[in-house]
């Protein structure tokens, strides 16, 4: 399929052929014509698959042409961070250089008398993370009545972190004769309901599979002892040819402690997570796209979607809490048609998160012994088709011994970041909102001590 047969405006197809693009990508093809019959949408699809253009470039068109008025958006797009939302109107401008659209964007950090400017301007195109939104409405810098197409992006990151609730409030303040498109990586039975409630006869398309990580991604196993952290990292980014990669972190306080070892150490590191000031996140963010900073330190949802291409690798410093996070994670990489390496760092305490990692995947790991891959093992050693379930209980203890020697004998210099090396003892609250950029809280996962109500 080529995109002129997809109906777009003259203005918008210019501006997509302007950023290269020869074909739509299959959710682009499926989502479009649906969206422009103002059909309401489930999209599943994950994030690299272009689904952004793919409810972007028929709002386009769906807009051109009317007017806003004062405080009265006609379109709203609900996205969990400030990153994806300053993403999406990103797109919004590219896609729409040649219409004239207003848009503004609602995010927490931000400066709330620029925002309610704009507001009183009129604005086609609301970009908005929940909590600044409500925020907005109810000072009454905002009203709801005049929206006709609302997107719901990131829905199970929405509903991971505890947004349901707001987005409940948000959606019962719009006239139920809106356009409703929701879009979600995978679909659990919270999402499912979500789309019974917020859309109606909604017409569901799919790119891959609900949550299975993108065929272009080779994954990689390393169990080691929690202390062993750093060193087997620094080994990795070694052996690796790690052009751009994310490393991924359950804790805030431990990004900022890991990047620091790691620039300790030359490596040209940075971190990123929910607690750094905008200015700051905003600036790290632009570097590492512009390959200015190539190993991004990281929380997950201050990396949630963020939309860079040629990233070769993602580490998995810990192992996520949930299995959806790891296939978002590693969705980082192998995008837009490139292959990508994804590694996971684990001890035996990790077992629980692991083993619902591989039902969920439908692969089971086998274990790369990196000691053996000294000399940098073009191929990481491991078939990551023929996983096979890492024998903790038998093996860690005597591997681990093994292991800690090799990296005292071959590393001398590099003793782990002991900080690192001792989990906090802190339990999140349960339900909580965690690592949310409007809330701010401290918790975003438990490293490698998992709390006894989980065990
Ligand atoms: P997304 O899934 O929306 O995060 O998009 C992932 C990347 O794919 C972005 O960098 C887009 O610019 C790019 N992209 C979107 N549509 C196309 C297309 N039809 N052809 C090539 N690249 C695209």
């Amino acid at each position: 399929m080529k995109f002129d047969e997809l109906g777009l405006s003259p203005e918008t197809l210019k501006a997509v052929k302007e950023c290269g693009y020869e074909s739509p990508t299959p959710i682009q093809a499926k989502a479009i014509p649906l969206i422009q019959m103002t059909r309401d949408v489930v999209g599943l699809a994950q994030t690299g698959t272009g689904k952004t253009a793919s409810f972007t470039l028929p709002m386009i068109d769906a807009l051109a042409g009317g007017r806003a008025k004062m405080r009265m958006p006609r379109s709203l797009i609900l996205e969990p961070t400030r990153e994806l939302a300053a993403q999406v109107a990103d797109n919004f401008d590219t896609y729409g250089k040649y219409q004239k659209l207003s848009k503004a964007l609602l995010v927490g950090g931000e400066s709330m008398g620029e925002q309610v400017k704009l507001l009183e301007q009129g604005v086609d195109v609301l970009i908005a993370t929940p909590g600044r939104l409500l925020d907005l409405f109810e000072r009454g810098s905002i009203l709801l009545n005049d929206i006709r197409i609302l997107v719901i992006d990131e829905a199970d990151r929405m509903l991971d972190m505890g947004f349901i609730p707001d987005i409940d409030k948000i959606v019962s303040f719009i006239p139920p004769t809106r356009q409703t498109l929701l879009f979600s990586a995978t679909m659990p039975p919270e999402i499912k309901k979500l789309t019974e409630k917020y859309l109606s006869n909604p017409k569901e398309v799919s790119v891959a599979p609900a949550a299975s990580p993108a065929e272009t991604v080779e994954q990689f196993l390393v169990n080691l002892h929690p202390k062993d952290k750093n060193e087997v990292l620094d080994q990795l980014l070694k052996q690796e040819k790690v052009e751009t990669a994310f490393i991924f972190l359950n804790r805030k306080k431990d990004v900022d402690l890991l990047a620091k070892w790691l620039k300790g150490k030359g490596y040209n590191a940075a971190p990123l997570h929910g607690d750094m000031a905008q200015v700051q996140r905003t600036k790290t963010l632009a570097e590492f796209k512009e390959g200015k900073i190539t190993l991004l330190v990281c929380s997950d949802v201050a990396a949630r979607g963020i939309d860079v291409n040629d990233i070769s690798h993602v580490f998995n410093y810990d192992v996520p809490m949930t299995a959806d996070d790891y296939v978002h994670r590693i969705g980082r990489t192998g995008r837009a048609g490139k292959t990508g390496r994804a590694w996971m760092l684990a001890s035996d305490r990790d077992q629980k998160f692991m083993d619902a990692i591989e039902k969920l995947i439908k692969k089971k790991f086998e274990p790369v012994d990196i000691k053996s891959k000294k000399g940098g093992n073009k191929s990481g050693g491991s078939d990551s088709k023929s996983f096979k379930k890492p024998d903790h209980q038998k093996n860690e203890r005597k591997d681990n011994d093994h292991k800690s020697k090799d990296h005292k004998a071959n590393n001398n210099n590099n003793a782990p970041h002991k900080s690192q090396s001792q989990p906090q003892k802190k339990s999140p609250p349960k339900n909580k909102k965690y690592d949310n950029d409007d809330e701010g809280d401290d918790v975003v996962g438990f490293g490698d001590d998992i709390p006894s109500f989980l065990k």
